[in-house]
């Protein structure tokens, strides 16, 4: 079973359909996608309406709720704020329906089995983020698997739990599962990418191979951009496309 992981799709079209033109090359057996597919960029509906199609299940993400009323928009930054704020307008009763129904975490059982939320696996309402080793740590020892994927970062990396209770970075690019070690693995951004590297960011899990490997997709960022800034959100959103930040 091969699966392909997106999160963070924010509204850029370009770069969902990018991904989704380089999963379906890929031998991928099905999509989940872990959240965010609206806020910051211009294209809500058009994203909502592919990922629907596409994925096999989509997760809630802070800013998919923040969008209809079921986060509070004061724990948003300004720009993020505004985005949320233009978002709302242009959803149809059906897709706010549609996110406010969203679960919060996806489980599979069994060998190979995985659990998937946006943010963090324990207390996923609370929306915190995984920046540190230190916050790594203390997931990984409260967690009750030994595989967790997770997005809301938008910087894809791979944190591994070692047999002396110690977090270390196991890269950011491929991973191979050992056997007995805990993982938490972030799959990165399709539509913000925050590490620098300005190209769309996606996993794919390959449960056989216990093996996962982060995709880059170059995509039209000039068109994002530009859309953006035509639908008058703060420009900010729309130049750290082209830098990846
Ligand atoms: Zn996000």
């Amino acid at each position: 079973m091969r699966t392909a992981l997106i999160s963070d799709i924010h509204g850029n079209l370009q770069a969902l359909m990018a991904v989704l033109e380089d999963v379906s090359r890929r031998r991928v057996d099905r999509l989940i996608c872990l959240g965010d597919v609206v806020g910051y960029g211009a294209e809500p509906n058009a994203c909502l309406a592919e990922v629907r199609r596409r994925a096999k299940k989509i997760l809630a993400g802070n800013h998919d709720w923040g969008a209809v009323d079921r986060l509070d928009l004061d724990y948003f930054n300004r720009n993020a704020r505004i985005a949320a704020q233009w978002t709302r307008r242009r959803l149809s009763p059906d897709e706010r329906r549609f996110l406010a129904s969203l679960d919060i975490t996806f489980s599979q059982e069994g060998p190979g089995g995985f659990l998937a939320v946006h943010s963090t696996p324990v207390r996923p309402q609370d929306w915190h983020y995984i920046l540190s080793i230190d916050e790594a740590e203390y997931q990984l020892e409260h967690m009750d698997r030994d595989l967790c994927f997770v997005g809301h970062s938008h910087q894809p990396v791979f944190w591994q739990y070692q047999a002396d209770g110690r977090c270390v970075v196991a890269g950011r690019e491929y991973l191979h599962l050992e056997p007995g070690r805990r993982y938490i693995v972030n799959v990165g951004s399709v539509g913000q990418p925050r590490d620098g590297d300005p190209r769309a960011a996606y996993a794919i899990y390959d449960q056989e191979q216990r093996e996962v490997i982060i995709q880059r997709v170059q995509y039209d960022v000039d068109t994002a951009r530009r859309q953006i800034l035509e639908a008058g959100l703060p420009m900010a959103l729309a130049e750290r496309l082209i830098y990846g930040i």
